[in-house]
């Protein structure tokens, strides 16, 4: 969305230019700008990131024995959740190694 430097019209693409449909005033599309929102929107979701935020910060791990199979984690971020449709909380830990997510006590 850009809107028009002389008389604040909104403008429209045309080509790799804005044009505004009121004045006639032009100006080139910032490629940099266009560019950075392509690579926000394109971001993969991939559900991983949890794990990635909990190994940022040290200080969210708590010491538990990872209970799935295979992994010998012993490091787990928890966090509190709202129970669906309680009014209490669950604690939730989840394996900073495999992404494993149980329910703590
Ligand atoms: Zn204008
Ligand atoms: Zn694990």
């Amino acid at each position: 969305m850009q809107f028009c430097d002389e008389c604040g019209s909104m403008m429209h693409t045309e080509g790799d230019a804005w044009v505004c449909r009121s004045c006639e005033n032009e100006t080139l599309r910032d490629s940099q700008a266009e560019a950075a929102m392509t690579t926000r929107d394109g971001q993969r979701d991939d559900g991983a990131p949890a794990v990635a935020d909990a190994t940022d910060d040290p200080a969210e791990t708590t010491r538990e024995p990872c209970p799935a199979e295979g992994c010998d984690s012993d490091r787990a971020s928890s966090e509190m959740m709202p129970k669906p449709g309680g009014s209490y909380e669950v604690r939730l830990s989840t394996c900073v190694e495999c992404g494993h997510t149980w329910r703590g006590s």
